[in-house]
C-alpha cells in the first residue's frame, strides 16, 4: 500500500517517475502529507531548504480541489492595519480597521493618514451604484444576417434563457444579456447578480448552461469560446470601465478647510495635483487608471481577505475627482467601476483571510444574501479614498520621496 510507504520510499518512487507529483494527494488520501512529500522532493532536486515555505496554518485537505493543486506550502505576507476609518454606506456604518497585506513600506502609513483625515472630516460616504458579474462567450454564425437573427432570438427568449441559467445556482440571477457583433461573430455579455460571492465560477457555470440551451435552439450558431474576452476578466479594459463589472462603487468625502490648513495646504493646491497628475497625466498616458494608486489598496486588501488577486487589474481601474468648494473645503471622490469582491467562495474561507473578513463584519453569507459583499465593497472603496487623499496630499506637500525614504528603507536614507 502506497499510504504505508515511508517518506524515503515515496520520494524514491517520485524520483524514479513511478509516481507523479500531482498524483500524491489522491494516492496518499492526505493533501498535508502530499504537500510535505512534494516539498522534500523539491528540496532534494534543487538543494534549497524550504522550511519557511512549509510553515503555515493552512490545512491542505481543505484547499486542494477548491483553491489550488500541487501544493508545497504557503507564502506569508505581513499584514498591517489602517484606521479607524469612518464609513457611511447603505450597509457599512461605523469605524473600521482596514487590513492591508503588503511589502511596500509606507503604504499602510499612507492609508492610515488618509483614514484619519476622512474620519476627522466626518467619514467617507460609499455607495454601490451598479452590481453584476459578467461572462461573455463568443459565437460564430455564417453571416451578419444570422448574427442579427441570433441576437433577436436571444432577446425574444430572455425569460427562458434566464430560468435555464438560474437553475444552476441558488444565488445567480440573470440581469441582462448584452450583444456585440463584429462581422459574423457575436459576443453575448451575460450579467448576473451573485449574492455574496464574487461570482466568477457561478456565472461561468450558469452561462455554459444558457449557451447550450441557445445552441440547441439556434443550430446555425457555433460556440467558439465560453469566455470571449468581452467579459472582461483580469485584463485592463474599456468595457468594464464603462459598463461595470462586479460592484461599481463611489466613495466621497468633504475635507474641511481647517483640516487642510493643518496640513499646510489649500483645497486648490490638492485639486491641482489631482487635475494635472491624475486626470491630465493619465489622459496623456492613455491610462485606465485616472488615479494615484488605487491598485496599492486593492491588491493589499485582496491578499488579506482572500479575493482573486489577479482581478486587481480591472478592480483598480477608476477615477479620482477633486473639487475645491466655495467655502475653501475640498470635495473628493473615487469611482471604482469594476470592483470584484466576495465574502463567500474563492479564498475567503482560508484561515487568516476568514478572520480578517470577520473583523470587518462581512464574512460569509449576508442577511439577506448579497448584503455582506455590498458592505465589503463600500468599506474597500472608502479605504481606496483614504489612500488616494493621502497620496495626493503628500504630493501637494512634496513629501512623497521623504516618506518612502523613511518608511520604505528603514529610515536609512532620511533626507536632511
Ligand atoms: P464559488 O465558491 O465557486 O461559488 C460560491 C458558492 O457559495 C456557491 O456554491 C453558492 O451556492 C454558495 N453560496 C452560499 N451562500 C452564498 C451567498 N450568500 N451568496 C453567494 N453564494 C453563496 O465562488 P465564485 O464567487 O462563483 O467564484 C470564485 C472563484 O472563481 C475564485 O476562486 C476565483 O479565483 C475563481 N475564478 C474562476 C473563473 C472561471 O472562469 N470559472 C475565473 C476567474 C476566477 P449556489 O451555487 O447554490 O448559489
Amino acid at each position: 500500500m502506497v499510504e504505508e510507504l515511508s517518506l524515503e520510499d515515496l520520494l524514491t518512487k517520485v524520483e524514479k517517475g513511478e509516481l507523479k507529483l500531482h498524483e500524491l494527494d489522491k494516492v496518499l488520501g492526505d493533501s498535508n502529507r502530499a504537500t510535505e512529500v512534494r516539498r522534500m522532493f523539491l528540496e532534494r532536486f534543487t538543494g534549497v531548504k524550504l522550511d519557511n515555505v512549509g510553515k503555515t496554518v493552512i490545512d491542505f485537505n481543505t484547499v486542494v480541489g477548491r483553491n489550488i493543486e500541487n501544493t508545497i506550502g504557503a507564502a506569508q505576507i505581513p499584514i498591517g492595519i489602517a484606521g479607524p476609518l469612518r464609513v457611511i454606506g447603505d450597509y457599512a456604518n461605523g469605524l473600521y480597521y482596514i487590513p492591508l497585506a503588503t511589502t511596500e513600506g509606507a503604504l499602510v502609513a499612507s492609508v492610515n493618514r488618509g483614514a484619519k483625515i476622512i474620519t476627522e472630516a466626518g467619514g467617507a460616504r460609499s455607495k454601490v451604484i451598479n452590481d453584476g458579474m459578467t461572462r461573455a462567450p463568443v459565437l460564430t454564425v455564417p453571416s451578419v444576417i444570422d448574427a442579427v437573427e441570433l441576437v433577436n432570438w436571444v432577446n425574444e427568449h430572455f425569460n427562458e434563457i434566464k430560468s435555464v441559467a438560474e437553475s444552476t445556482s441558488r444565488h445567480a440571477k440573470l440581469m441582462s444579456i448584452q450583444p456585440f457583433i463584429v462581422g459574423n461573430n457575436v459576443w453575448l455579455r451575460f450579467k448576473f447578480t451573485t449574492g455574496d460571492a464574487m461570482g466568477m465560477n457561478m456565472v461561468t457555470i450558469a452561462t455554459d448552461r444558457a449557451i447550450k440551451y441557445i445552441l440547441s435552439n439556434f443550430p446555425k450558431a457555433r460556440l467558439v469560446a465560453l469566455s470571449g474576452n468581452m467579459c472582461v476578466d483580469k485584463k485592463a479594459n474599456a468595457v468594464n470601465f464603462l459598463l461595470g463589472r462586479g460592484k461599481t462603487v463611489v466613495s466621497e468625502a468633504i475635507i474641511p478647510k481647517r483640516i487642510l490648513e493643518n496640513w499646510g495646504v489649500t483645497a486648490e493646491d490638492v485639486a491641482e495635483v489631482n487635475n494635472r497628475k491624475n486626470l491630465l497625466g493619465s489622459a496623456l498616458a492613455h491610462s485606465f487608471g485616472f488615479n494615484a494608486h488605487f491598485a496599492n489598496i486593492i491588491a493589499a486588501i485582496f491578499i488579506a481577505t482572500g479575493q482573486d488577486v489577479a482581478q486587481t487589474v480591472e478592480s483598480s481601474m477608476g477615477i479620482t475627482w477633486m473639487e475645491p468648494l466655495d467655502n475653501g473645503d475640498l470635495y473628493v471622490s473615487i469611482t471604482l467601476p469594476s470592483l470584484e469582491v466576495g465574502t463567500v467562495g474563492g479564498g475567503t474561507g482560508l484561515p487568516t483571510q476568514r478572520e480578517l473578513l470577520q473583523m470587518l463584519g462581512v464574512y460569509g453569507s449576508g442577511n439577506p444574501p448579497g448584503t455582506n459583499a455590498l458592505k465589503f465593497a463600500e468599506i474597500v472603496a472608502a479605504a481606496v479614498l483614504a489612500g488616494e487623499i493621502n497620496l495626493v496630499l503628500a504630493l501637494a506637500r512634496d513629501e512623497l520621496a521623504r516618506a518612502h525614504e523613511m518608511l520604505g528603507r528603514a529610515g536609512k536614507a532620511i533626507s536632511k
